[in-house]
């Protein structure tokens, strides 16, 4: 609990970041800090308790923490990438973003019944996520759980995104 909260004190607050009146949440000291990364990571997928086989992360800070905690489960990683970066993509979701509209991809290389631990850093408006969790339908696989790092409460993404775990609130 004391390393969660170390952890948590290291999330440094950037007002105006990217753009005027949005306070962006900037991980990059707690990844920095070796003994905040195990511990986020560790918190990320206790409640899942092993029972997934594979990890899979949104482009790009999603990557940073589906790598590591994919490596701490002792089970692979699959990269949900933005469009146009991966050879074979099998398949594709467009979603809104505030003021235009992204979209994402994935490989289908997992065998029927995998199950997949999706994984972000921050959810907001729940927009990617919920993007994400279509990305697998449409391959038929199975997302058994979903988990960030840090949830803004205020941008209501839950209602997109049911039952994430997360391990900050802000
Ligand atoms: P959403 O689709 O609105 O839920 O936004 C979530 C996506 O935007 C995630 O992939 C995050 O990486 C990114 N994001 C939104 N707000 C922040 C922030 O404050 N810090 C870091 N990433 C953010």
């Amino acid at each position: 609990a004391d390393a969660l909260a170390h952890a948590e004190s290291l999330i440094r607050t950037v007002p105006d970041y990217p753009e005027p009146g949005v306070l962006f949440r900037d991980i990059t000291p707690l990844l920095a800090d070796a003994g905040a990364l195990r511990a986020v990571i560790d918190a990320l997928i206790e409640p899942f308790d092993g029972g997934f086989d594979v990890v899979a992360g949104v482009e790009a800070r999603g990557f940073l923490l589906a790598g590591a905690a994919a490596t701490v489960a002792g089970v692979g990683m699959v990269p949900v990438r933005k469009a146009g970066k991966l050879p074979r993509p099998a398949a594709s979701v467009s979603y809104a973003l505030e003021y235009a509209r992204a979209t994402i991809e994935v490989h289908d290389d997992l065998a029927p019944g995998t199950r997949v631990l999706l994984v972000d850093d921050v959810l907001a408006t729940g927009g990617t996520l919920a993007a994400a969790h279509e990305l697998f339908a449409e391959l038929g696989v199975v997302v058994v759980g979903t988990a960030v790092l840090m949830e803004l409460e205020a941008l209501g993404g839950r209602a997109l995104v049911h039952d994430v775990h997360t391990v900050f609130t802000a």
